[in-house]
Protein backbone atom coordinates (compact mmCIF):
# COMPACT_ATOMS: atom_id res chain seq x y z
CA UNK A 1 0.00 0.00 0.00
CA UNK A 2 1.44 3.93 -0.87
CA UNK A 3 1.83 6.57 1.69
CA UNK A 4 -0.76 8.64 0.23
CA UNK A 5 -0.30 12.48 0.40
CA UNK A 6 -1.95 15.67 0.25
CA UNK A 7 0.17 18.89 0.34
CA UNK A 8 -2.15 22.09 1.59
CA UNK A 9 -0.65 25.22 -0.29
CA UNK A 10 0.92 25.70 -3.44
CA UNK A 11 3.92 27.63 -3.68
CA UNK A 12 7.53 26.97 -4.09
CA UNK A 13 7.93 24.27 -1.53
CA UNK A 14 4.34 22.84 -2.25
CA UNK A 15 5.88 22.38 -6.29
CA UNK A 16 9.32 20.88 -4.03
CA UNK A 17 7.31 18.71 -1.99
CA UNK A 18 5.58 17.29 -5.46
CA UNK A 19 8.47 16.94 -7.26
CA UNK A 20 9.90 15.10 -4.32
CA UNK A 21 6.41 12.64 -4.04
CA UNK A 22 7.43 11.66 -7.64
CA UNK A 23 10.75 10.41 -6.71
CA UNK A 24 9.31 8.25 -3.96
CA UNK A 25 7.51 4.87 -5.43
CA UNK A 26 5.99 3.95 -2.02
CA UNK A 27 3.94 7.44 -2.03
CA UNK A 28 1.31 8.98 -4.03
CA UNK A 29 0.07 12.85 -4.56
CA UNK A 30 -3.60 12.02 -3.83
CA UNK A 31 -4.72 15.82 -3.63
CA UNK A 32 -3.22 19.57 -3.49
CA UNK A 33 -5.17 22.23 -1.26
CA UNK A 34 -4.95 25.73 -2.19
CA UNK A 35 -6.83 28.83 -0.43
CA UNK A 36 -6.73 30.49 -3.98
CA UNK A 37 -9.05 29.31 -7.09
CA UNK A 38 -7.95 25.76 -7.88
CA UNK A 39 -9.72 26.01 -11.41
CA UNK A 40 -6.32 28.61 -11.73
CA UNK A 41 -3.71 26.36 -10.41
CA UNK A 42 -1.73 24.74 -12.58
CA UNK A 43 0.05 21.34 -10.52
CA UNK A 44 2.65 18.67 -12.44
CA UNK A 45 1.14 15.95 -11.56
CA UNK A 46 -1.84 14.83 -13.42
CA UNK A 47 -3.50 12.08 -11.39
CA UNK A 48 -3.38 14.44 -8.06
CA UNK A 49 -6.55 16.51 -7.32
CA UNK A 50 -6.55 19.99 -6.86
CA UNK A 51 -9.32 20.95 -4.35
CA UNK A 52 -10.05 24.50 -2.26
CA UNK A 53 -8.71 23.94 1.01
CA UNK A 54 -12.73 24.12 2.47
CA UNK A 55 -12.54 20.22 0.81
CA UNK A 56 -9.33 18.96 3.22
CA UNK A 57 -11.70 18.10 5.92
CA UNK A 58 -13.74 15.64 3.88
CA UNK A 59 -10.84 13.61 2.71
CA UNK A 60 -9.18 12.83 5.95
CA UNK A 61 -9.48 9.22 5.28
CA UNK A 62 -8.15 9.10 1.81
CA UNK A 63 -4.82 11.09 2.88
CA UNK A 64 -2.04 9.56 5.34
CA UNK A 65 -0.13 12.79 5.90
CA UNK A 66 -0.96 16.10 5.15
CA UNK A 67 2.29 18.07 4.24
CA UNK A 68 2.04 22.02 5.08
CA UNK A 69 3.66 24.30 2.40
CA UNK A 70 2.77 27.63 4.03
CA UNK A 71 4.76 30.63 5.08
CA UNK A 72 5.74 30.53 8.43
CA UNK A 73 5.08 33.81 9.12
CA UNK A 74 1.76 33.97 9.63
CA UNK A 75 0.00 30.22 7.91
CA UNK A 76 1.83 27.85 9.62
CA UNK A 77 0.95 28.76 13.61
CA UNK A 78 -2.61 28.90 12.60
CA UNK A 79 -2.95 25.97 9.61
CA UNK A 80 -0.44 23.38 11.52
CA UNK A 81 -2.51 23.33 15.07
CA UNK A 82 -5.72 23.36 12.72
CA UNK A 83 -5.02 20.56 10.48
CA UNK A 84 -3.14 18.36 13.32
CA UNK A 85 -6.58 17.65 14.56
CA UNK A 86 -7.31 15.99 11.63
CA UNK A 87 -4.46 14.78 9.77
CA UNK A 88 -0.89 13.14 10.54
CA UNK A 89 0.99 16.79 9.28
CA UNK A 90 4.46 18.36 8.57
CA UNK A 91 5.47 21.67 8.09
CA UNK A 92 8.59 23.57 7.87
CA UNK A 93 8.36 26.22 10.50
CA UNK A 94 11.36 28.53 10.49
CA UNK A 95 10.73 31.26 12.80
CA UNK A 96 13.37 29.73 15.19
CA UNK A 97 12.44 32.00 18.25
CA UNK A 98 8.51 31.18 17.68
CA UNK A 99 9.55 26.87 17.84
CA UNK A 100 8.64 26.14 21.40
CA UNK A 101 5.23 27.82 21.53
CA UNK A 102 4.20 26.60 17.62
CA UNK A 103 5.43 22.89 19.51
CA UNK A 104 3.13 23.05 22.39
CA UNK A 105 0.28 24.18 20.02
CA UNK A 106 0.68 21.24 17.48
CA UNK A 107 0.95 19.06 20.17
CA UNK A 108 -1.83 19.93 22.10
CA UNK A 109 -4.29 19.42 18.83
CA UNK A 110 -2.06 16.19 17.46
CA UNK A 111 -2.32 14.48 20.89
CA UNK A 112 -6.23 15.25 20.92
CA UNK A 113 -6.58 13.89 17.83
CA UNK A 114 -3.88 10.77 18.09
CA UNK A 115 -2.16 11.94 15.01
CA UNK A 116 2.04 13.02 14.62
CA UNK A 117 2.48 16.46 13.83
CA UNK A 118 5.78 16.95 13.01
CA UNK A 119 6.97 20.75 13.20
CA UNK A 120 10.03 22.62 11.43
CA UNK A 121 11.31 20.09 9.13
CA UNK A 122 13.87 20.88 6.23
CA UNK A 123 17.29 21.68 6.04
CA UNK A 124 17.78 24.81 8.58
CA UNK A 125 15.63 24.21 11.15
CA UNK A 126 16.35 20.66 10.29
CA UNK A 127 18.92 18.85 8.74
CA UNK A 128 21.58 21.78 10.15
CA UNK A 129 19.18 21.51 13.63
CA UNK A 130 20.30 17.93 13.73
CA UNK A 131 24.09 17.68 12.86
CA UNK A 132 24.18 20.60 15.47
CA UNK A 133 22.82 18.21 18.11
CA UNK A 134 25.34 15.29 16.97
CA UNK A 135 28.28 17.50 17.15
CA UNK A 136 27.78 18.56 20.41
CA UNK A 137 27.15 15.23 21.68
CA UNK A 138 30.28 13.83 20.29
CA UNK A 139 32.12 16.80 21.18
CA UNK A 140 31.02 17.99 24.30
CA UNK A 141 33.81 20.37 24.86
CA UNK A 142 33.86 22.95 21.58
CA UNK A 143 32.16 25.57 19.59
CA UNK A 144 29.39 25.32 17.16
CA UNK A 145 29.72 27.87 14.03
CA UNK A 146 26.87 27.80 11.29
CA UNK A 147 27.01 29.56 7.73
CA UNK A 148 24.79 30.06 5.20
CA UNK A 149 24.89 30.94 1.78
CA UNK A 150 25.85 31.49 -0.50
CA UNK A 151 21.85 31.67 -1.14
CA UNK A 152 19.15 33.64 -2.02
CA UNK A 153 17.15 34.46 1.36
CA UNK A 154 13.74 35.37 0.27
CA UNK A 155 12.86 37.60 3.73
CA UNK A 156 15.98 39.87 2.90
CA UNK A 157 14.85 40.12 -1.17
CA UNK A 158 11.36 41.16 0.10
CA UNK A 159 12.80 43.86 2.42
CA UNK A 160 14.33 45.36 -0.59
CA UNK A 161 11.14 45.04 -2.85
CA UNK A 162 9.72 47.44 0.00
CA UNK A 163 12.36 50.34 -0.73
CA UNK A 164 10.49 53.41 -2.70
CA UNK A 165 11.59 53.08 -6.17
CA UNK A 166 12.20 49.58 -5.99
CA UNK A 167 10.87 47.29 -9.26
CA UNK A 168 12.14 43.64 -7.76
CA UNK A 169 15.47 42.46 -6.02
CA UNK A 170 17.45 39.38 -4.97
CA UNK A 171 19.74 39.50 -1.97
CA UNK A 172 22.32 36.51 -1.69
CA UNK A 173 24.01 36.14 1.69
CA UNK A 174 27.44 34.75 1.43
CA UNK A 175 29.83 32.95 3.96
CA UNK A 176 33.23 35.15 4.15
CA UNK A 177 35.98 33.00 3.42
CA UNK A 178 38.63 34.09 5.83
CA UNK A 179 36.14 33.29 8.49
CA UNK A 180 35.53 29.53 7.40
CA UNK A 181 38.92 28.72 6.48
CA UNK A 182 39.65 29.98 10.48
CA UNK A 183 37.15 27.81 11.86
CA UNK A 184 37.96 24.86 9.97
CA UNK A 185 41.80 25.55 11.17
CA UNK A 186 40.60 24.35 14.49
CA UNK A 187 41.50 28.38 15.25
CA UNK A 188 37.83 28.62 17.27
CA UNK A 189 37.87 32.74 16.38
CA UNK A 190 34.85 34.43 18.13
CA UNK A 191 33.06 36.06 14.84
CA UNK A 192 31.11 39.01 14.51
CA UNK A 193 27.78 39.13 12.61
CA UNK A 194 30.09 40.75 10.36
CA UNK A 195 32.61 38.90 9.99
CA UNK A 196 30.77 35.68 9.26
CA UNK A 197 28.71 36.71 6.26
CA UNK A 198 28.45 39.63 3.94
CA UNK A 199 25.40 40.48 1.90
CA UNK A 200 25.12 40.81 -2.09
CA UNK A 201 21.72 42.89 -3.44
CA UNK A 202 21.16 42.54 -7.15
CA UNK A 203 18.56 45.50 -7.76
CA UNK A 204 15.77 46.81 -10.76
CA UNK A 205 14.76 50.34 -9.96
CA UNK A 206 11.78 52.18 -11.63
CA UNK A 207 12.74 54.73 -14.25
CA UNK A 208 14.49 58.04 -12.75
CA UNK A 209 14.45 56.55 -9.61
CA UNK A 210 17.48 58.02 -7.29
CA UNK A 211 19.69 54.86 -6.90
CA UNK A 212 22.13 56.73 -4.75
CA UNK A 213 19.17 56.68 -2.10
CA UNK A 214 18.12 53.39 -2.54
CA UNK A 215 21.85 51.95 -1.99
CA UNK A 216 21.53 53.96 1.49
CA UNK A 217 18.51 52.82 2.62
CA UNK A 218 19.52 49.23 1.99
CA UNK A 219 23.22 49.72 3.68
CA UNK A 220 21.52 50.80 6.62
CA UNK A 221 18.21 49.12 7.10
CA UNK A 222 18.66 47.77 10.61
CA UNK A 223 18.27 44.28 11.42
CA UNK A 224 18.33 43.30 7.85
CA UNK A 225 21.50 45.14 6.19
CA UNK A 226 22.73 47.18 9.35
CA UNK A 227 25.12 44.36 10.80
CA UNK A 228 26.54 43.54 7.45
CA UNK A 229 28.65 44.77 4.62
CA UNK A 230 26.41 44.67 2.02
CA UNK A 231 27.32 45.15 -1.73
CA UNK A 232 24.68 46.93 -4.41
CA UNK A 233 24.50 45.84 -8.02
CA UNK A 234 22.01 47.79 -9.83
CA UNK A 235 20.74 45.40 -13.36
CA UNK A 236 18.26 45.26 -15.59
CA UNK A 237 15.15 43.39 -15.44
CA UNK A 238 16.16 41.01 -18.26
CA UNK A 239 19.89 40.29 -16.93
CA UNK A 240 17.81 39.48 -12.91
CA UNK A 241 15.23 37.16 -15.33
CA UNK A 242 18.59 35.42 -16.88
CA UNK A 243 21.09 35.37 -14.33
CA UNK A 244 18.69 35.32 -10.77
CA UNK A 245 15.49 32.83 -11.29
CA UNK A 246 17.15 30.41 -9.14
CA UNK A 247 16.58 29.93 -5.48
CA UNK A 248 20.14 28.41 -4.77
CA UNK A 249 21.18 28.18 -0.61
CA UNK A 250 23.04 25.91 1.15
CA UNK A 251 25.72 26.31 3.44
CA UNK A 252 28.02 24.86 6.66
CA UNK A 253 27.56 23.20 10.52
CA UNK A 254 30.72 23.17 11.84
CA UNK A 255 31.86 21.78 15.19
CA UNK A 256 35.42 22.66 16.03
CA UNK A 257 36.54 20.28 19.94
CA UNK A 258 39.04 18.93 21.72
CA UNK A 259 38.86 15.36 23.39
CA UNK A 260 41.39 13.15 25.94
CA UNK A 261 44.85 14.79 25.50
CA UNK A 262 44.06 17.62 23.81
CA UNK A 263 43.71 16.17 20.55
CA UNK A 264 41.35 18.30 17.86
CA UNK A 265 38.38 17.25 15.85
CA UNK A 266 36.40 19.21 13.28
CA UNK A 267 32.87 17.55 12.40
CA UNK A 268 31.45 20.06 8.85
CA UNK A 269 27.83 19.19 7.17
CA UNK A 270 27.74 21.21 3.74
CA UNK A 271 24.58 21.34 1.85
CA UNK A 272 25.27 23.09 -2.13
CA UNK A 273 21.53 23.46 -2.90
CA UNK A 274 20.36 24.67 -6.96
CA UNK A 275 16.88 24.72 -5.39
CA UNK A 276 16.14 25.56 -1.54
CA UNK A 277 12.43 24.50 -2.00
CA UNK A 278 12.93 21.28 -4.22
CA UNK A 279 15.66 20.19 -1.49
CA UNK A 280 13.35 21.70 1.53
CA UNK A 281 10.53 19.44 -0.13
CA UNK A 282 12.85 16.56 -0.50
CA UNK A 283 13.13 16.63 3.05
CA UNK A 284 9.70 16.81 4.18
CA UNK A 285 8.69 14.20 2.16
CA UNK A 286 11.25 11.74 3.66
CA UNK A 287 9.71 12.96 7.28
CA UNK A 288 6.42 12.63 6.13
CA UNK A 289 7.18 8.71 5.51
CA UNK A 290 8.42 8.39 9.45
CA UNK A 291 5.00 10.38 10.42
CA UNK A 292 3.02 8.22 8.66
CA UNK A 293 5.02 5.24 10.36
CA UNK A 294 5.30 6.34 13.65
CA UNK A 295 1.29 7.14 13.49
CA UNK A 296 0.93 3.27 12.20
CA UNK A 297 2.90 2.33 15.70
CA UNK A 298 0.41 4.49 17.53
CA UNK A 299 1.96 7.63 18.34
CA UNK A 300 0.98 11.10 18.72
CA UNK A 301 2.05 14.24 19.48
CA UNK A 302 4.31 16.81 18.04
CA UNK A 303 7.75 15.56 16.84
CA UNK A 304 10.86 17.46 15.71
CA UNK A 305 13.84 15.83 13.82
CA UNK A 306 15.17 15.41 17.28
CA UNK A 307 12.43 13.02 18.44
CA UNK A 308 12.38 10.81 15.15
CA UNK A 309 14.59 7.52 14.34
CA UNK A 310 16.84 8.05 11.10
CA UNK A 311 15.23 4.40 9.91
CA UNK A 312 11.76 5.31 9.63
CA UNK A 313 12.88 8.20 7.01
CA UNK A 314 13.39 4.81 4.47
CA UNK A 315 11.59 2.96 2.84
CA UNK A 316 13.58 0.29 3.56
CA UNK A 317 13.15 -2.00 6.03
CA UNK A 318 15.30 -2.76 9.24
CA UNK A 319 16.80 -5.54 8.01
CA UNK A 320 17.75 -4.15 4.41
CA UNK A 321 19.54 -0.88 6.09
CA UNK A 322 21.39 -2.97 8.49
CA UNK A 323 22.83 -5.19 5.67
CA UNK A 324 23.09 -2.31 3.14
CA UNK A 325 24.04 0.95 4.89
CA UNK A 326 25.72 -0.10 8.38
P1 LIG B 1 5.62 30.84 -1.01
O1 LIG B 1 5.43 32.29 -0.73
O2 LIG B 1 6.02 30.41 -2.40
O3 LIG B 1 4.26 30.06 -0.63
C1 LIG B 1 3.63 30.20 0.60
C2 LIG B 1 2.11 30.11 0.40
O4 LIG B 1 1.66 31.26 -0.30
C3 LIG B 1 1.70 28.91 -0.44
O5 LIG B 1 1.49 27.79 0.36
C4 LIG B 1 0.46 29.39 -1.16
O6 LIG B 1 -0.73 29.06 -0.42
C5 LIG B 1 0.63 30.91 -1.21
N1 LIG B 1 1.06 31.33 -2.57
C6 LIG B 1 2.07 30.82 -3.31
N2 LIG B 1 2.16 31.45 -4.50
C7 LIG B 1 1.21 32.40 -4.49
C8 LIG B 1 0.81 33.40 -5.42
N3 LIG B 1 1.39 33.50 -6.61
N4 LIG B 1 -0.21 34.22 -5.05
C9 LIG B 1 -0.81 34.11 -3.86
N5 LIG B 1 -0.48 33.18 -2.93
C10 LIG B 1 0.51 32.35 -3.25
O7 LIG B 1 6.67 30.32 0.06
P2 LIG B 1 7.67 29.09 -0.08
O8 LIG B 1 6.93 27.92 -0.60
O9 LIG B 1 8.90 29.53 -0.79
O10 LIG B 1 8.10 28.86 1.44
C11 LIG B 1 7.17 28.40 2.42
C12 LIG B 1 7.82 28.39 3.79
O11 LIG B 1 8.81 27.38 3.86
C13 LIG B 1 8.59 29.68 4.11
O12 LIG B 1 7.76 30.55 4.85
C14 LIG B 1 9.75 29.22 4.95
O13 LIG B 1 9.50 29.58 6.29
C15 LIG B 1 9.71 27.71 4.88
N6 LIG B 1 11.04 27.17 4.56
C16 LIG B 1 11.67 26.41 5.53
C17 LIG B 1 12.91 25.88 5.30
C18 LIG B 1 13.56 25.01 6.33
O14 LIG B 1 14.72 24.62 6.12
N7 LIG B 1 12.92 24.67 7.42
C19 LIG B 1 13.64 26.13 4.03
C20 LIG B 1 12.86 26.87 3.06
C21 LIG B 1 11.62 27.38 3.34
P3 LIG B 1 -2.13 28.81 -1.19
O15 LIG B 1 -1.86 27.79 -2.27
O16 LIG B 1 -3.03 28.32 -0.13
O17 LIG B 1 -2.54 30.13 -1.75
Amino acid sequence: MTIRIGILGYGNLGRGVEAAVRQNPDMELKAVFTRRDPQALRIADAGAKVLHVDAAEGMKDEIDVLVLCGGSATDLPEQTPKYAALFNVIDSFDTHARIPEHFASVDAAAKKAGKVGVISCGWDPGMFSLNRLYASCILPEGQDYTFWGRGVSQGHSDAVRRIAGVKDARQYTVPVPAALEAVRAGRNPALTTREKHTREVYVVTEEGADRARIEREIKEMPNYFSDYDTTVHFIDADTLAREHAGLPHGGFVIRSGETGAGNRHIIEYRLQLDSNPEFTGAVLTAYARAAYRMAQEGMSGAKTVFDIAPAYLSARTGEELRARML
